[in-house]
């Protein structure tokens, strides 16, 4: 059975200033990152790179018109091998951080925990064959820092992109992202009060009450502006694999990998990346793949 959990507390919150000129998004994401990390049994600082994936992933998707979906795949030295989410437009995710053992983690000095890698975006529609891709180089380490230039990279946009994740006793107890976008006709004093807010943001520990919600970080983030929320989607952890998917990715091993796994009369277990969830093939199941296949 594939996963589907409906968070009662996760959310993106997005919102547009007044003169139009500003817009934002705000995650918080702690509920699920904690429940997918359960999944995936990882430690605590995998369990910390999947939830600022998470954000970068949701923060994303965010932004994607109805029936698009994001792929985002980080690809990096430090303490994830390779990590991808993918998220869409009514805000499911599901994704996974391969971690890297802590002798082969390789920072540079003034490297953040990511390392340096690539940071790549597939963009697809479900209607359209050409898929868009951005691909950036991680080079801070930092994943906010990267994907603020990702974002001035591919789409021309000047952003401010913040992602904090706190942990205590190994659990995440707080899972909190936003973009702030500057269009074009923003104006510097516009710019200037938001920088002002970003700078002490650091301020705010994790039970801040402006970090309880997306509404109330935006509310202190675009303090003084008059903005309007568009709206509030709440999250949900979703991955979908089932049996019939597996068989089929099974069968594209081909016959002949089949059969040596039929000639060993044992069960196989096949987990799935996304989730966890684990398909058991038996003998007689094999057997009849093979013979589906014929
Ligand atoms: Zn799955």
């Amino acid at each position: 059975m594939s996963i589907e959990f409906h968070s009662t507390s996760d959310k993106w919150v997005k919102c547009l200033s007044g003169t139009g000129t500003i817009r934002a998004v705000a995650v918080n994401a702690a509920e699920i990152s904690n429940r997918l990390a359960d999944r995936h049994e990882l430690t605590p600082s995998g369990r910390k790179a999947l939830a600022e994936a998470i954000i970068a992933g949701l923060i994303l998707s965010s932004y994607c018109k109805t029936g698009e979906k994001v792929n985002l795949n980080i690809q990096s030295s430090g303490w994830s091998n390779q990590t991808i989410i993918d998220a869409n437009a009514t805000g499911e995710v599901r994704g996974y951080v391969l971690e890297r053992a802590p002798g082969d983690i390789q920072l540079a000095r003034n490297v953040g925990p990511w390392g340096i890698g690539l940071l790549s975006v597939l963009r697809t529609k479900h209607d359209e064959a050409q898929p868009y891709i951005g691909t950036v180089p991680l080079l801070t380490g930092h994943l906010a820092k990267d994907l603020t230039f990702y974002w001035l990279q591919s789409e021309q946009v000047n952003s401010a992109v913040g992602i904090e994740v706190f942990m205590e006793n190994d659990r995440i107890t707080l899972a909190e992202g936003f973009l702030i976008q500057a269009m074009p006709g923003a104006t510097d004093a516009d710019i200037g009060l938001i920088e002002e807010h970003l700078k002490k943001l650091h301020h705010f520990d994790s039970s801040s009450d402006i970090r309880s919600t997306p509404t109330l970080l935006l509310s202190y983030l675009l303090e003084n502006q008059s903005f309007q929320l568009l709206e509030e989607q709440p999250l949900t952890l979703k991955c979908n694999c089932s049996l019939d998917r597996v068989k089929r990715s099974l069968t594209l091993i081909g016959a002949d990998e089949l059969r040596s796994m039929l000639a060993e009369k044992k069960d196989f277990e096949i987990d799935c990346d996304f989730c966890s969830e684990t398909y058991v093939f038996t003998p007689a199941m094999l057997d009849e793949l093979l013979r589906d296949m014929s």
